[in-house]
């Protein structure tokens, strides 16, 4: 069964989306942690950072650089993070990085 990602991709659902190519898509999460939250998945289905390959990265970092520039964020800062499996909290298994930003992030004890 597909993804719910998977069907963003495919617009079978809508998003907000911020950037797209041809390999990768960007998009406002539906539930932001912080006053700028958007998700960066790449089109190609992955479950996860553990599956993910250097020609996919490559890509993907391309994209998230893109991305940030795009916001403008690069100078003011930002936090780039991927959940993985059940320790890491992953809700969709389709590899995403959540790029969080817009206000002084706290880092807290997670656990
Ligand atoms: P994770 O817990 O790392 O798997 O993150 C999944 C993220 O996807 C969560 O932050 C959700 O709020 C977000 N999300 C789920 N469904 C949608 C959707 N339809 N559009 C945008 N973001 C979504």
């Amino acid at each position: 069964m597909s993804s719910i990602f998977k069907k963003i991709i495919d617009g079978e659902i809508p998003c907000k989306k911020v950037l797209e190519n041809e390999k990768c898509l960007a998009f406002y999460d539906i539930n932001p942690q912080a006053p700028i939250h958007v998700l960066i998945i790449p089109k190609k289905e992955i479950k996860d950072f553990n599956q993910l390959d250097s020609q996919s990265m490559s890509e993907l970092l391309d994209f998230t650089h893109q991305v940030i520039e795009h916001l403008g964020l690069k100078d003011k800062g930002y936090r780039l993070i991927t959940n993985v499996g059940e320790y890491g909290g992953q809700e969709v298994p389709h590899l995403h990085f959540h790029i969080l930003s817009g206000a002084k992030l706290k880092w807290e004890k997670l656990a």
